[in-house]
């Protein structure tokens, strides 16, 4: 399998190659075309397996042909991982004009508040931030309202920690429309009842 037999636009390919990225790795292969297609995803991938390009590579396909913000929420668990995650967005977004946005604890809330208000393309979020952020500043939930994809990164994690009341505040403001992508180091019951609310046929990929 190439790049090019996926689904993708030529930049997008292109841009992997100038990356070094010479094949698709298997969760890439399978999972972008699905996403693709309009379907949620649940992935089973660990770290290293190149699951972040299999998810950053389909948005910003869909985000070239219609930009607008904010267009994609990817929440992790951890800020290290949130600062990786915007890395990466960015090195396979340098063609485009991508505002992405890093929310993490720590930082300024009313400086956090007018980046989202800003409506920039991909927001990459802890959940303990979005969710206060969403409940104390009323004009931000609306931001929301035309999102078209919701990730969970390491969605065993951000799930397990007793996030779960977080991430009701982040599902309430986001489209009943909008595709799900969870990926995951292990399968774990709180995914398999997300996966039952999933609102577009689901497509289950483990390596
Ligand atoms: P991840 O599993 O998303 O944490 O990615 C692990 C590392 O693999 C990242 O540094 C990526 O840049 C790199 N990578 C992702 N996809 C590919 C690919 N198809 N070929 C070579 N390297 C890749």
């Amino acid at each position: 399998t190439l790049f090019s037999d996926l689904g993708l636009a030529e930049w997008a390919v292109q841009t992997c190659k100038e990356l070094g990225m010479k094949r698709p790795t298997p969760v890439q292969a399978h999972c972008i075309p699905k996403i693709l297609a309009g379907r949620d995803v649940l992935g089973l991938a660990q770290t290293g397996s190149g699951k972040t390009a299999a998810f950053a590579l389909p948005i910003l396909h869909r985000l070239a042909e219609d930009p607008y913000g904010i267009f994609a929420l990817v929440v992790t668990p951890t800020r290290e991982l949130a600062y990786q995650l915007a890395e990466q967005f960015r090195a396979l977004g340098s063609c485009l004009h991508l505002r992405c946005a890093v929310v993490v604890g720590g930082m300024d809330m009313l400086t956090q508040a007018k980046t989202l208000m800003g409506r920039p393309h991909v927001v990459i979020a802890t959940p303990g931030r979005v969710k206060v952020l969403l409940e104390e500043n009323p004009d931000i939930p609306p931001v929301f309202s035309r999102t078209k994809f919701l990730v969970l990164d390491e969605a065993d994690r951000v799930l397990d920690v007793g996030f779960q009341e977080e991430l009701r505040a982040v599902f309430h403001c986001l489209p009943k429309n909008r595709q799900t992508l969870l990926f995951s180091a292990t399968m774990t019951s709180n995914l398999e009842t997300l996966l039952e609310l999933s609102a577009n046929k689901a497509y289950f990929y483990e390596a």
